[in-house]
C-alpha cells in the first residue's frame, strides 16, 4: 500500500515555498571539517515565511531539526543526522547600515567575514576581532565567537530570534548572557537577525590591527587542513593546546585525523578522516589531560548525530 507523503515531501513541490529542500544531503558538504553523514533533508530557507513553513513541516512530521550555519564549529557523526538541517539564505543574508547611530542590522545567515570586510570598507571599527573567524553571524552569536580579548556579544544592541509556535522575538543585548564561547539563547530558538554597535574608525588603524591578527592566525593555526578551529575551551588559567601538548599528544593520529603538530587544540582532517577518528582523538586528549592534571577539557565544538555522550 502506498504511504502518505510527509509534510516535508509536500513542501518540496510547493511553488510558493521560498527555499530549497535537498533530501539525504551529505553534511560533509556543509562543515569546515568536510566530515559528516547525511541529513534526512537539508533545507535552505530564504525568508521568515519559508522558515515558518519548514518548521511547521518538521513539527507535523515529528522530525527533529537543527540550524546549521557554516558548520565551522560542528562535528557531525558518520551516520549523519536523522532530521532536518536548516540553513539561512536569501533575506537572512542582508545588511543595513545606520550611518547616524553607527550601527548595522544584519541577517544571521550572513557570512561573518563578509560583514567584517563591509564594516572595514565603510570606515567603521568594532569587528576586527572576528577577522579570519569562519562561519555565519548567527553561528557567531550562538557561540559568542571571539578572541581572548573581545567577543561578538560585546557589540550586540539587539537580537531577533524565531521559535516554532511563538514566531519572532526580540532580545536586547543585555537580556542575553554572553560568556566565553557560550550564550543563554534557548536551544529551540533560531537567531535570524541582530543589530551591532560600531564606532567610526581612525584611518589606517583597523587595517593594521586586522592584518596583525590574520598574520598571527596563519603563524599559529594549521589552516592548510580542514578543522573546526579550537576543539576545547581553554580551562580557567590554562591553555587547552599547551595541556594537550604537555601530555605528549601533539601529532597523535587516528585514521585520517591528527592532533595538529602546529597547534595541539586543533584536530585536523588530514586524510579523509571520519567523525569517529576525530572523536577518538578528542577522548584521548580528555583522558590524558585528566590523568595528568585532573582537568576535564570541555569541548567547544558542537556534536551532531552522535548517540553516545563523550565518556568524560
Ligand atoms: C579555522 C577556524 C578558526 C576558528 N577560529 C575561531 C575564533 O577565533 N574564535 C571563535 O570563537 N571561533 C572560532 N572558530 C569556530 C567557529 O568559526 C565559530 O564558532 C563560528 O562562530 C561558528 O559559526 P557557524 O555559522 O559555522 O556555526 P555552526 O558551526 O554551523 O554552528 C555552531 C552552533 O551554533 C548553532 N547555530 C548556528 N547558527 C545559528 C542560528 N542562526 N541560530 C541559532 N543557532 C545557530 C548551531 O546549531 C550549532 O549549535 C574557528 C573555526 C575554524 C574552522
Amino acid at each position: 500500500m502506498a504511504r502518505h507523503a510527509s509534510d516535508l515531501e509536500l513542501l518540496r513541490f510547493d511553488d510558493e515555498f521560498d527555499g530549497e529542500i535537498r533530501l539525504d544531503e551529505p553534511l560533509s558538504k556543509h562543515t569546515t571539517y568536510r566530515i559528516g553523514g547525511p541529513a534526512k533533508a537539508f533545507v535552505l530557507v530564504n525568508s521568515v515565511a519559508a522558515l515558518n513553513a519548514a518548521m511547521a513541516a518538521c513539527a507535523a512530521d515529528e522530525c527533529p531539526w537543527v540550524l546549521v550555519g557554516k558548520g565551522s564549529n560542528l562535528l557531525v557523526s558518520d551516520a549523519g543526522f536523522p532530521g532536518v538541517a536548516l540553513s539561512l539564505a536569501g533575506e537572512f543574508r542582508n545588511w543595513n547600515f545606520d550611518e547616524a547611530d553607527h550601527r548595522v542590522v544584519v541577517g544571521a545567515g550572513t557570512i561573518l567575514s563578509r560583514l567584517v570586510q563591509e564594516v572595514f570598507h565603510r570606515g567603521y571599527s568594532g569587528m576586527e576581532f572576528a577577522v579570519g573567524t569562519p562561519g555565519t553571524v548567527g553561528g557567531a552569536l550562538r557561540m559568542n565567537a571571539g578572541t581572548k580579548d573581545d567577543w561578538i556579544g560585546s557589540r550586540v544592541v539587539s537580537v531577533t530570534t524565531f521559535a516554532p509556535g511563538t514566531g519572532l522575538k526580540r532580545y536586547a543585548g543585555s537580556d542575553i548572557e554572553w560568556v566565553y564561547r557560550s550564550t543563554s539563547f534557548p536551544d529551540d530558538e533560531i537567531i535570524v537577525e541582530c543589530e551591532l554597535q560600531l564606532e567610526p574608525a581612525v584611518s589606517g588603524s583597523i587595517h593594521d590591527r586586522m592584518k596583525a591578527l590574520l598574520d598571527k592566525r596563519k603563524a599559529s593555526q594549521p589552516l592548510e587542513y580542514p578543522s573546526c578551529g579550537s576543539v576545547f575551551k581553554n580551562p580557567e588559567g590554562h591553555s587547552a593546546g599547551q595541556l594537550i601538548d604537555s601530555v605528549g599528544l601533539k601529532g597523535s593520529l587516528c585514521g585520517g585525523a591528527q592532533i595538529s603538530e602546529k597547534h595541539a587544540n586543533f584536530i585536523v582532517n588530514k586524510n579523509n578522516a571520519s567523525a569517529s577518528d576525530v572523536r577518538t582523538l578528542i577522548e584521548r586528549a580528555q583522558e590524558k589531560v585528566k590523568e595528568h592534571y585532573g582537568i576535564e577539557l570541555q569541548p567547544e565544538v558542537k556534536f551532531l548525530g552522535f548517540e553516545e555522550d563523550l565518556k568524560i
